[in-house]
């Protein structure tokens, strides 16, 4: 009896248990814990892990995507009637500065008013994942806000006031840039020099390139796969240094850097990583299955960054796209580098072809 008990747990242990994901990412669209209430500016960025989560799991049947897709371009920050604003295009977080609810221009000046680079990615991946057609989306003002926040060293704010500067925020602006097919919002050959500065300088000293957590090598190199320059930024050997660190990040699932936890957000980071370099197939899938598969919430879904821990919208939605990078059944396929499905991919491909189309038959008429 005790014998069958133990098989039945290691049965359930490495049960995906897909209906109380879909729940997970359900409540974390209606309902936030108290400990959340600090991420309150952000809150575009979890919708969007919420929204991504379901249509990984196959399940976006259960959001209302019209009330959604409104409320996601009312924290668009529109052009005022004089266009004084127009450098600080972009989409905010959520309504916490107080600016009336509006998806109509002309917008409303606000001495803090501003897009925010994470935001607008993640506003636009959320849109392309409800199947809307951006075209509401001020691609004007947006790219006018990118701009003025690239640095002279190539990296980018936050936000226009100042912030950190690093390689997340650039992967973010490259996202911008891919998503709308207009690469004007960007210096891109000094974004491509900061990156090799970030990444090459480093690794050469020590022979990997360990002060670059996985996290920042995924924007690096995805960043490049965006821009279409990977093979270009960086040579076959220092990509070749760049793939053995990233498989070496494996022990169960993957780490960010040397001496640090396993941690199920890496199996997205590290494995997306590998995946654009061609060498996500000699990792050990089942190790790195059971891993994630061991921060999975039994109870309530989601999964969190280690066992027997707290699940987060965040830690949920990418241990959702490091199985489905491996292939679990059931999961839709994830696009490593814009880190949304493929099918919300495919949605973007038919738009920009739509966009360009109409900009040739513009072109003819005039
Ligand atoms: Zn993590």
């Amino acid at each position: 009896m005790a014998e069958e008990e133990n098989q039945f747990e290691e049965f359930e242990q490495i049960d995906f248990l897909r209906d109380r994901h879909v729940r997970f990412f359900q409540r974390t669209l209606q309902v936030l814990p108290e400990r959340y209430a600090s991420l309150e500016t952000t809150r575009l960025s979890i919708l969007f892990f919420a929204l991504s989560g379901l249509d990984v799991l196959d399940a976006l049947e259960v959001v209302d995507s019209k009330v959604m897709i409104e409320w996601i371009y009312s924290q668009q920050v529109l052009p005022t009637q004089d266009k004084s604003n127009l450098n600080r295009g972009g989409f905010r977080g959520s309504a916490h500065i107080g600016i009336p609810y509006s998806t109509k221009g002309p917008g409303v000046l606000h001495p803090y008013d501003s897009g925010h680079v994470a935001m607008t990615y993640t506003g636009l991946c959320s849109l392309l994942i409800l199947g809307d057609d951006l075209s509401r989306v001020n691609k004007e003002a947006v790219l006018a806000g990118l701009k003025v926040l690239q640095l002279e060293d190539g990296s980018f704010y936050a936000v226009p006031e100042g912030s950190e500067n690093d390689i997340r925020f650039i992967y973010c602006a490259a996202s911008i840039c891919y998503m709308l097919d207009d690469w004007s919002g960007m210096d891109i050959q000094k974004a491509i020099d900061y990156i090799r500065g970030s990444l090459v300088s480093e690794s050469l000293c020590d022979n990997s390139v360990t002060r670059v957590p996985g996290g920042w090598t995924y924007c690096a190199i995805a960043s490049l796969c965006l821009m279409g320059r990977l093979d270009e930024a960086l040579s076959p050997r220092e990509l070749n240094r760049i793939r053995r660190w990233c498989i070496m990040r494996q022990q169960s699932g993957f780490h960010g850097r040397p001496n640090k936890p396993v941690d199920t957000c890496y199996s997205f980071w590290v494995g997306a990583t590998l995946e654009l370099l061609d060498v996500f197939q000699f990792t050990h899938f089942e190790k790195n299955r059971s891993f994630i598969l061991s921060t999975q919430d039994r109870l309530v879904g989601g999964f969190a960054k280690w066992p027997d821990s707290h699940p987060d919208p965040l830690h949920a939605y990418l241990g959702l796209c490091g199985l489905s990078l491996i292939g679990e059944p059931d999961l839709k396929k994830v696009h490593p580098a814009l880190n949304i499905t493929q099918r919300a991919f495919q949605h973007l491909q038919q738009l920009q072809q739509t966009w360009r189309d109409n900009a040739g038959s513009c072109v003819g008429q005039q």
